[in-house]
């Protein structure tokens, strides 16, 4: 790893209240590191055999709660992990943007800038959060197949 992004990450926990620890900076690049969102098996396989599933399952859990990453589950129902934007803070996130879910290469993508339309809700509803996944094939998988 970097030391600049060791720093980062450091930053990040340290604002977040956490403790450094290996495995979180560990986590934290991995997920950092990828321009898709990282699925819970792909993680497994990487650090897995460093870290053990419950360490890294707990890691995943705070960090969800703390609003540095978020959960998105792709249309299998496998659950993927993305940073988040300096937006979503403890228990309150803003990842009000779209998922996209290639059938080709089954990567999720964080579409950041494109944004979910607001809803018009029935009356008496109340959004906590929303989720959009769009199916397709991914920019990588069209230049291939083209
Ligand atoms: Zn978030
Ligand atoms: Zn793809
Ligand atoms: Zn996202």
């Amino acid at each position: 790893m970097e030391n600049i992004k060791i720093q980062k990450y450091e930053d990040l926990l340290l604002k977040n209240g956490l403790k450094r620890t290996g495995a979180r900076l560990q986590v934290l690049d991995v997920l950092s590191n990828r321009n898709s969102a990282t699925s819970q098996p792909y993680l497994e396989n990487i650090i897995g055999k460093a870290i053990d599933r419950v360490t890294l399952y707990r890691i995943l859990k705070t960090f969800e709660e703390k609003g540095i990453i978020h959960r998105i589950l792709d249309n299998q129902g496998t659950a993927n992990y993305a940073i988040c934007s300096n937006s979503c803070t403890a228990h309150n996130h803003h990842d009000e943007h779209v998922h996209f879910n290639c059938n080709n290469c089954l990567k999720v993508y964080c579409l950041a800038e494109t944004k979910i339309p607001p809803l018009k809700m029935p009356a008496g509803f109340e959004v906590y959060s929303m989720n959009l996944i769009v199916s397709g094939i991914c920019k990588d998988c069209k230049q291939h197949t083209n």
